[in-house]
């Protein structure tokens, strides 16, 4: 059950991610709780990530790739792994093809959860935070119970500024055209599968679950 996980933001990843660890016992393996992990356990990797971290840098790809192997090296990992955040481009790809290979292992699914970028907009600008205790909310999928008012502490809820139309529009094609080849690449493999994420929460993970089981031998 090695699966890597793909989806826009505002897609329902993370929903997505939890359920399917929750069913099957695998690791998610995020990139960020991946450094995270490294540098608290200061292996090299792990340091050296955190010296380009600490400079604002990007983690340059040997680096992260490194860190991913050791990750997918560990125990936990031998019944299968969820893969959410990497690979990001089609050498990170390559080079996890060729670490899997080293490991007896390989990607057996990559899913993307699809949804349509005007219905992005709207998830990603419904989201409302308080100003007090920064509780988020959503317009559509968690409104409060009083109009722009925290349920929790009567704060005000306010709009992220880089949660506008415009902001939010750009952000999505910036990643729809790094994500596209990544795709691309998969498709041509024969391991990816498109996931319709504009269906209910439940409904999306049982066509997750169906597609997972009828792959299992
Ligand atoms: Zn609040």
């Amino acid at each position: 059950m090695n699966i890597v996980l793909m989806g826009l933001p505002g897609a329902g990843k993370g929903t997505q991610a939890d359920k399917i660890v929750e069913k099957y016992g695998i690791p998610h393996i995020s990139t960020g709780d991946m450094f995270r992990a490294a540098i608290v356990e200061g292996t090299e990797l792990g340091l050296k990530a955190k010296s380009f971290m600490d400079e604002g840098a990007l983690v340059p790809d040997e680096v992260t790739i490194g860190i991913v192997r050791e990750r997918l090296s560990k125990s936990d990992c031998e019944e299968g792994f969820l893969l959410d955040g990497f690979p990001r481009t089609v050498p990170q790809a390559e080079a996890l093809d060729v670490l899997l290979a080293d490991l007896n292992k390989d990607v057996e699914h990559v899913l993307n959860i699809q949804v349509d970028q005007e219905d992005l907009v709207k998830r990603l600008t419904g989201r409302r935070i308080c100003k007090i205790c920064g509780s988020a909310y959503h317009l559509v999928f968690n409104p409060p119970q009083v109009d722009g008012v925290c349920d929790k502490d009567g704060g005000e809820l306010y709009q992220r500024a880089d949660d506008n139309p415009e902001t939010v529009t750009n952000r999505l094609e910036v990643n729809v055209k790094q994500t596209q080849p990544l795709l691309d690449y998969y498709g041509s493999k024969g391991v990816m599968t498109n996931i319709n994420g504009q269906q209910h929460i439940d409904k999306v993970f049982v066509d997750l679950h169906a597609l997972l089981e009828s792959n299992r031998s």
